[in-house]
């Protein structure tokens, strides 16, 4: 079946797909990091997973009843370390990183933005690491919410082969006292989504990038709509919030943007229209 889709692509295929889609990579620069974008899967996405959505404005703005999901994770290269922000399911991330040269040993540094399936699904296979040089680093809150207080199986077993090389962290605001967790990159709080969610700053030779997670699940409607939650959302007034807290702070710092959910490119600039917001993607 085809059908259109935001960015103006065509899919011939409505399947989720565990290999590499087309196009699956997306590169950028922020200063003196590489930063690949790569995509996991993308799929036809159900806007019923909105909150408190009209059927007369889920028509006004799905047409068509569906929109593009993607699932993407991030490859950074710079400042002397080699770095995954989230890691999909576990399926074309590494396939996408053989492409560009990056075996899962190059990787040191593993940064979660929250504990969700589609985002620690590549971190382990049976019981063993699948980044077998990494530290997994995520936010206190993030890994205390999954492993003790929801005691997430999948959450447990994805830490478990990293040991004592998982570090946690208590993420700052976005405007100012963010810890750097590694040289030139950042974390700040978005809780909300999970109680930890996390946004990852980078800044190098005056260049920011903010990969931002699961700010946003259907950017169709979370631009022009920023109220509007996803039943994903742990608590989704407060994911609400978040979104609007670090849409703000994008707009006027005039810094790009990147997210696990945004369709491809999945980064570009924010800018302020209407009582909303719009997303201008990266070329
Ligand atoms: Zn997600």
């Amino acid at each position: 079946m085809k059908f259109q889709i935001l960015g103006g692509l065509f899919l011939a295929s409505m399947a989720v797909s565990a290999f590499a889609v087309d196009p699956s990579v997306f590169t950028w620069k922020t200063g003196g990091f590489e930063v690949n974008m790569l995509v996991e899967t993308r799929s036809a996405g159900r806007p019923s997973i909105l909150l408190g959505v009209s059927p007369e404005r889920l028509a006004e703005y799905f047409p068509d009843g569906t929109y593009q999901s993607e699932v993407n994770t991030f490859l950074i290269r710079g400042g002397g370390h080699t770095v995954v922000v989230d890691t999909g399911f576990g399926g074309a991330i590494f396939e996408n990183m053989r492409q560009l040269g990056v075996r899962p040993e190059d990787v040191d540094a593993v940064l979660l933005t929250h504990m969700h399936g589609d985002h620690i699904g590549g971190l382990q296979k049976d019981g063993k690491s699948l980044f077998p040089r990494a530290k997994v680093y995520l936010a206190k809150q993030e890994r205390d919410y999954w492993v003790d207080t929801a005691a997430n199986a999948g959450a447990r077993a994805a830490l478990a082969p990293y040991g004592s090389k998982v570090e946690t962290f208590l993420p700052g605001a976005i405007g100012g006292g963010a810890p750097e967790i590694l040289p030139g990159i950042r974390a700040a709080a978005a809780f909300g989504h999970t109680p930890g969610h996390t946004v990852f700053l980078l800044e190098s030779n005056g260049e920011k990038l903010l990969i931002w997670g699961d700010l946003m699940h259907v950017q169709g409607i979370q631009f022009p709509l920023p109220d509007t939650s996803v039943s994903y959302d742990t608590d989704p007034v407060a994911a609400a919030a978040a979104r609007k807290q670090i849409l703000d702070y994008a707009v006027r710092n005039k810094v790009p943007v990147a997210g696990m959910h945004l369709a491809y490119p999945a980064l570009g600039m924010v800018e302020a229209a209407g009582a909303g917001y719009r997303f201008v993607p990266a070329k």
